[in-house]
């Protein structure tokens, strides 16, 4: 361990797990490091009665800002204002409606998604859409969905489309978010983006979103919550679902607070300083790695365009003496465990992304870099089996104690 990080001494006296997050923003592992703006403001307003609604409704003033949207609300997480506002299209302002969800009698309800936008980030798309009482209405095939697929599902029943955008998502051969909102608003059908983990707070609204989700605990390294912004009559009619369906997804007045002071802090944030640590770690590692036969490291920019690079180690198991997967797998048992990018782990690669990591990590990872790849050449390193592995992932929820 490193004594130039802060965390260490919190774990001890709380009896906790340190672990290096080197994989980006991970809900299993509380998200992000909150910046001390955010953490100021929770605190601040904690012992505080407030007028929700008036907290709100400035919380709208500061993501009209960022945004340039016409209006927003804070919600609990951004999958939760995936549900709100699929809600919000189906009820419009009417309460009665919004109170009589998940029971469609009455509302529109069919919701379109392209097949290759159905992703799961820690829970499945389809079920956030589901769980007000919609239809997900699957549009093509995972790896091609063409225009008049989109345009045959939309029909009268229909509430709104709901575009994702995400790394996991198909790259390829889905429909382009301009021209999916052409589509849908020739149909008179509103488009939801699900931006969560995306840094640019206003590119989609201008490419035609009516409505776009973020989280304010990724990026923005805000408390637990989401961002909803967009048309007015859309964002009040998802806000109303606070009478419904999103109560049991109540934000507090900390997370609203909280993240006020998160997106306020974005504005200021020294993003060129950022990356250049960033390239500092990343340089780091590939020098670790680099000398090991059979390794092959590339620094590479995010597939959507956030501004971050990751450093991709591919490897080829036979001259390496362990696969991608096992180098993955040897830095989780690392003391303390290193969580690497695994998800496409099949391809052969991992990667190593530094956005999340706190100070004085980077000589660490370095080192278990270096010590795993020795391993691994030395024939010390064990294949894991992946399949169990993820399904051990799963049977972590159940067995705690
Ligand atoms: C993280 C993520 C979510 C969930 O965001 P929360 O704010 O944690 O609910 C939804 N969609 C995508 C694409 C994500 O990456």
């Amino acid at each position: 361990m490193n004594d130039q990080s802060p965390d260490w001494d919190f774990y001890t006296k709380h009896g906790l797990s340190p672990v290096i997050n080197v994989n980006g923003t991970m809900t299993g592992l509380g998200a992000s490091r909150a910046i001390p703006e955010a953490v100021a403001a929770t605190a601040e307003i904690m012992p505080h009665f407030v007028d929700m609604h008036e907290l709100q409704s400035q919380a709208s003033k500061v993501i009209q800002d960022l945004t340039g949207a016409e209006a927003g609300f804070v919600s609990a997480s951004a999958a939760a204002g995936l549900s709100m506002t699929i809600a919000g299209c189906m009820t419009g302002l009417d309460v009665a409606r919004a109170e009589q969800l998940p029971s469609i009698s009455g509302v529109k309800y069919l919701v379109p998604v392209q097949m290759g936008h159905l992703c799961h980030y820690g829970a499945a798309i389809q079920q956030a859409i589901t769980l007000t009482g919609a239809t997900c209405v699957i549009v093509g095939q995972s790896t091609q969905v063409l225009d008049h697929q989109l345009a045959a599902a939309l029909n009268e029943n229909v509430a709104a489309a709901v575009y994702v955008v995400s790394h996991h998502v198909v790259e390829f051969g889905q429909i382009p978010l301009r021209r999916f909102c052409e589509i849908c608003h020739a149909a008179d059908v509103p488009v939801i983006v699900d931006a969560a983990s995306e840094y640019d707070l206003r590119r989609f609204l201008e490419d035609g979103a009516d409505l776009v989700l973020y989280s304010g605990h990724k990026f923005l390294s805000g408390p637990t919550s989401g961002i909803v912004a967009g048309r007015t009559d859309l964002v009040k009619a998802a806000y109303i679902q606070n009478l419904g369906i999103g109560r049991g997804m109540k934000v507090g007045k900390e997370s609203i607070f909280g993240v006020m002071a998160a997106l306020n802090a974005w504005k200021m944030r020294d993003h060129d300083a950022i990356r250049s640590r960033e390239a500092e770690a990343l340089s780091m590692w590939l020098r670790a790695v680099q000398n090991f036969d059979g390794v092959t490291a590339t620094i590479h920019p995010d597939v959507t365009h956030n501004p971050l690079d990751r450093l991709k180690v591919a490897v080829d198991p036979k001259i390496a003496g362990a696969s991608a997967a096992a180098i993955g797998w040897a830095l989780s048992q690392h003391t303390p465990p290193i969580i690497v990018r695994d998800h496409e782990v099949e391809l052969g690669y991992i990667q190593l992304d530094p956005c999340s990591m706190a100070p004085g990590q980077a000589p660490v990872v370095a080192k278990a870099l270096d010590e795993a790849f020795k391993r691994a050449a030395a024939g010390r390193l064990s294949e894991p089996d992946l399949n169990e592995l993820r399904n051990q992932g799963i049977r972590t929820y159940v067995e705690w104690s």
